[in-house]
């Protein structure tokens, strides 16, 4: 409680979570490697995004932590479509990659959507491709993806009961809304999916015991569209390089304020901070959903390892999910 008498909102910490997941995911290699498997991933990075390369470099940093092979391909900027099949084409056919990552966004002349759907379903750890999102809806074991995956396990692992919840998810995109609003169905969640034209949003968003944000506009959510007490989930990063955006969505929070002026730019999530105050418990931005895509990953490469070898008994069937 606080001096007002108010409960202090519980902090979900994606960076624990995420190393939990992670050691668990070392374990699974180790046990793969012990028995002549190891569980490998190729990345695919296409010309010189410098946020992309800074992503691709992290995945594979954590592979190395973690035991699992990795090997990133390099196309230039001019790749083609043709081109990028036949790469494709040749991971599909190797026996020693487990997972193929194609990392978006691909230059405009490609056509991501067809890309997307040539890798094969079995290696697709990004869990983009239809049949995975179809295993998906039917509630079978495939390939899921990995922010939406994330936001369960936080959920799962900090004892936050789903059934029978009002779950309102604000984003309907195919990476992130849709399977999030499928996994809380899966979850046994009353889902309702919201999106740019839904009329009076926050008489939905309002009425939610579990929120999930994911808009892409910074502090979209504000205090008065949330339930006291409800569960945020904030998937949205968005970087702020003005001073009076930052000062707006962050008064008096010191560390926050002098690390930008450090770098010269923050981010915040798709809630405004100001409506954490009033949440049970919420995810932190950054260190919440952001810190476990990785995590999900890898354990996707390893889950995709098994299921290839049809080593699935002891998969946990609501993990694999
Ligand atoms: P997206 O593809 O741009 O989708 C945004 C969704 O928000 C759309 O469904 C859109 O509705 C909806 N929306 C936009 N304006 C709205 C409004 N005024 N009211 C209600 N709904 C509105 O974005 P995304 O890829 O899902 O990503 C969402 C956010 O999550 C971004 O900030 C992104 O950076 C972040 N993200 C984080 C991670 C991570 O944590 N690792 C991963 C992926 C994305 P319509 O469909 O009607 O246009």
């Amino acid at each position: 409680m606080d001096v007002t008498g108010t409960k202090a909102a519980r902090v979900l910490d994606g960076v624990a979570i995420a190393a939990e997941i992670k050691a668990e995911v070392a374990v699974q290699v180790r046990v793969l490697r012990a028995s002549g498997i190891t569980p490998g991933l190729v990345v695919v990075l296409v010309g010189e995004v410098p946020a992309s390369a800074i992503y691709v470099r992290s995945k594979v940093k954590t592979c190395a932590e973690l035991g699992i092979y990795s090997e990133m391909i390099t196309p230039p900027e001019t790749v083609t479509t043709d081109e990028m099949l036949r790469i494709i084409a040749d991971l599909n056919a190797r026996d020693d990659v487990d997972g193929i990552l194609i990392q978006l966004p691909l230059p405009k002349h490609v056509n991501t959507k067809r890309l997307l759907e040539a890798v094969a379903p079995e290696k697709d750890v990004d869990g983009f491709h239809p049949v995975n999102a179809g295993r998906l809806q039917a509630g079978q074991t495939g390939l899921a993806p990995c922010t939406p995956a994330g936001i369960l396990e936080i959920l799962r692992r900090s004892a936050i009961d789903v059934a029978g919840k009002s779950a309102v998810v604000v984003g309907r995109s195919d990476i992130v809304g849709k399977p999030a609003a499928m996994m809380l169905l899966n979850a046994s969640a009353t889902v309702t999916v919201c999106h740019s034209r839904t009329q009076d949003l926050a008489r939905y968003t309002r009425d939610a015991d579990i929120l999930v944000a994911a808009i892409g506009r910074p502090g979209f959510v504000t205090k008065d569209m949330v339930k006291p007490g409800a569960v945020l989930i904030d998937v949205g990063i968005n970087r702020l390089t003005d001073a009076a955006e930052v000062e707006r969505f962050f008064p008096g929070d010191e560390a926050r304020l002098e690390g930008f002026q450090r770098r010269g730019s923050t981010v915040v999530g798709d809630i405004d901070p100001e409506a954490f105050a009033v949440a049970g418990a919420y995810t932190p931005v950054p260190g919440g959903v952001g810190a476990l895509t990785i995590a999900m990953l890898m354990q996707n490469t390893v889950t995709a390892a098994r299921l290839r070898r049809q080593l699935d008994s002891n998969l946990d069937p609501d993990r694999a999910r």
